[in-house]
């Protein structure tokens, strides 16, 4: 079996609905570390009841404070092998353990990531969007400025985007992503790994038709920016003649024009040919 390392910190993914989805390497880490760093133990006993886990815990959270965090850092610079887990899922995402594990790396302590569950990764893969690249962005803003200035700032990324978000607020959500970044496809995953789990795959454009139930754990998914090509027409001979004229050259301007037709400078070079334009520069 593994020997459990000592001067090392396990970060250790546990279920984030169906109790049956940890990894055996998983549980076998639980029973045999010394101690489990829990969010709420009270969340965690569950766990540790369904699987027999006898294993000392103590909690670990984001208010715990800097000298507990040395305390666990000096225990386990003494010999003690520590797991962290979270409420659901994989810690650190969303959850707590970044302080920790900042600390943790400052003493050279080693850290061994156990996988297992993430509903970023659950909802991504069957989300029916291009599954990379992607941002996540963690729980979407609570107030509408910073929400605004987000997608702003990701308008134009050609990546699906996701964020969690509470039930109660996902169709105020909808509804923001689609003044924001305007009609776009996206998913809706609920409950994962559950009994009620749910995707509802939609237009932004047509959310308010759908019956979205407010209740159970939600992540959003939104396709990435799309370039739509504009087909090419007369205007592009003037801009092309005033960038030439600003002393633009000429791979430079066909560039400029390609970016605001969204298409590629070979197109623009192909149309300004065909269509006789002087290519004197
Ligand atoms: N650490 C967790 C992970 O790895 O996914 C996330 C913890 S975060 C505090 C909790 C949020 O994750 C929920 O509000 C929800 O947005 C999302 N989430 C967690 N479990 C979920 C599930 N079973 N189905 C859908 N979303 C879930």
């Amino acid at each position: 079996m593994e020997k459990i390392e000592k001067q090392s910190l396990y970060i250790v993914s546990t279920p984030i609905g169906n109790l049956e989805d940890i990894t055996f390497r998983a549980i076998y880490i639980l029973k045999n570390v010394d101690l489990i760093l829990c969010e709420d133990t009270r969340v965690s006993k569950t766990l540790f009841r369904y699987y027999d886990i006898q294993t000392a815990y103590q909690s670990y959270h984001e208010h715990t404070q800097d000298k507990d965090v040395s305390l666990i850092i000096e225990k386990i610079k003494q010999g003690l092998t520590v797991a962290l887990i979270s409420d659901a899922g994989t810690p650190l995402i969303s959850d707590p353990g970044y302080e920790l594990i900042k600390h943790a790396s400052k003493h050279q302590i080693r850290l061994i990531p156990i996988g297992g569950s993430s509903a970023v990764l659950h909802a991504l893969v069957a989300s029916q969007l291009p599954p990379y690249p992607f941002y996540f962005g963690g729980f979407f803003p609570r107030k509408q400025a910073k929400q605004e200035a987000l997608l702003e700032s990701l308008i134009e990324l050609d990546a699906t985007l996701i964020f969690y978000e509470a039930p109660l607020r996902v169709k105020k959500t909808l509804s923001v992503l689609f003044d924001v970044l305007g009609d776009r496809q996206v998913t809706l995953a609920r409950e994962l790994t559950k009994k009620f789990e749910t995707f509802y795959y939609i237009k932004l454009n047509n959310f308010n038709s759908i019956d979205i139930q407010e209740k159970g754990e939600y992540v959003i998914l939104i396709h990435g920016f799309q370039t739509e090509e504009k087909p090419l027409d007369q205007d592009v001979f003037s801009m092309y003649e005033s960038f030439i004229s600003q002393g633009i050259h000429k791979n430079e301007a066909m560039k400029l024009i390609g970016k605001k037709y969204h298409q590629s400078k070979n197109t623009v070079y192909a149309y300004i040919k065909t269509k006789g334009a002087s290519d004197d520069n």
